[in-house]
């Protein structure tokens, strides 16, 4: 069975009244037959129907055995640090999502982790970062906002070498275009609020591994936290997860679109999309996930021009999040990075006139429409045209 179809098939052929969609169990606790033997469920921090049901789901796009859902996407990550002791060291990549710099940075020392950010997308400098304490490798890929890529094979066998865990952030990617497990992976992590859910209408997060030990410690540490997702939350994500494939397909076709009329435009300095020709990460990305994803990002040398840029879109709600059916915009440095910590800001906090774009379902030419306009308003049209597409990073970090 293909995996678009995985998605859609979601009842569970045991339910008494042949339901076809999902049953909502909204409940705390459940009755059980006697006072000294207890049934598959008793408390819903533990476990829950309609949340098991999701987490098979989860577990089963991604090829793996063992998915666990959790109330956001930074519980899951959180989760994660759970599985390290005290002087363990994570080496992360420096072009996370910001809310897991933040919890790196700020959170992880507090629990005795020392943590040291590395340049994901260079497995040479992964290597040469990783030391005897290293335990834990957190990598994105594609990375947002930069849309860097990681190659995950080779980074699974240096983790494997160094006897630490590979995690792989695959919320931006989902299971339908990258299964980081297939490439050495030990560990999934997901923001489900992104492209999972795909409507702005949840928060969740999720865990998902093929490890039964990795699995069993995990699922221990939620139960006593009680970081475990919510039931109706969980509902909402399985009904989600059904158009996944329509959705994202759609998604990366327009934003393919968008990235090619972004790079033509004279008052794009750079474009940032792994499915352009002159993406540094390109080919990595194209062996090892089947699309390019809903996000574009680019800059024009001008922050007070991209932030007029952002204002003048119509169809592009302002707004943090990506992955959704609607179309969203951000200065990421403004908004979802502006939580990197001071410290840290000159190496992980995106370039000031970096915009970025989710692409959602509608219209692609209405889309096309709406940046047009915007981009004139702003009045972004007196440069020099260009020739050349690109994208990636290398010069990036060099003006930041
Ligand atoms: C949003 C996001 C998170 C955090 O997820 P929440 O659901 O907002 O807690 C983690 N990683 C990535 C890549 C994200 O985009």
């Amino acid at each position: 069975m293909n995996i678009s179809t995985r998605c859609v098939r979601l009842g569970d052929p045991r339910d008494p009244y042949g339901a076809v969609a999902p049953p909502l169990y909204q409940t705390a606790t459940f009755r059980q037959e006697s006072a000294t033997e207890f049934g598959e469920y008793d408390y819903s921090r533990t476990a829950n129907p309609t949340r098991s049901l999701l987490e098979a789901k989860l577990a089963e796009l991604e090829g793996a055995r063992y998915g666990l859902a959790y109330t956001s996407g930074m519980a899951a990550v959180t989760a994660l640090l759970g599985l390290l002791e005290a002087g363990d060291q994570v080496l992360a990549g420096d072009d996370l999502y910001g809310g897991t710099t933040r919890l790196l940075g700020r959170i992880a020392p507090e629990r005795g982790l020392t943590v040291r950010f590395v340049d994901g997308a260079d497995p040479r400098a992964v290597a040469a970062a990783l030391d005897r304490r290293t335990r834990l490798l957190l990598v994105e890929t594609p990375t947002n906002p930069l849309l860097e890529i990681a190659d995950l094979g080779p980074l699974g066998e240096i983790a494997r070498r160094h006897h630490a865990l590979l995690a792989v952030d695959n919320s931006l990617a989902t299971p339908l275009l990258q299964r980081p497990l297939e490439h050495g992976a030990h560990l999934v992590v997901h923001s489900a609020t992104k492209g999972l859910g795909g409507h702005a209408d949840l928060v969740a997060g999720a865990v998902v591994t093929d490890d039964a030990t990795l699995h069993e410690r995990l699922a221990f540490r939620r139960n006593a936290e009680g970081t475990a997702l919510a039931p109706f939350e969980a509902w909402l994500l399985l009904r989600g997860l059904k158009t996944l494939a329509p959705r994202l397909a759609w998604q990366c076709r327009s934003a393919r679109r968008i990235a090619e009329f972004l790079a033509a435009h004279s008052a794009v300095e750079r474009v940032f999309f792994p499915g352009l020709p002159g993406h540094p990460g390109r080919a990595v990305h194209e062996r090892q996930a089947s699309g390019p994803g809903p996000l574009v990002s680019f800059t024009t040398g001008d922050p007070e021009l991209s932030r007029r840029i952002v204002e003048s879109l119509e169809l592009f709600t302002i707004a943090v999040s990506f992955g959704a059916v609607g179309s969203a915009a951000t200065l990421p440095c403004r908004m979802s990075h502006a939580s990197v910590p001071e410290e840290l800001a000159i190496r992980l906090r995106p370039p000031p006139d970096l915009v970025r774009l989710s692409v959602g379902v509608e219209d692609p030419d209405d889309l096309l429409a709406d940046l047009m306009n915007a981009l004139e308003r702003a009045g972004g049209t007196t440069r020099t045209p260009k020739v050349a597409a690109e994208g990636g990073r290398r010069g990036v970090h060099r003006t930041r």
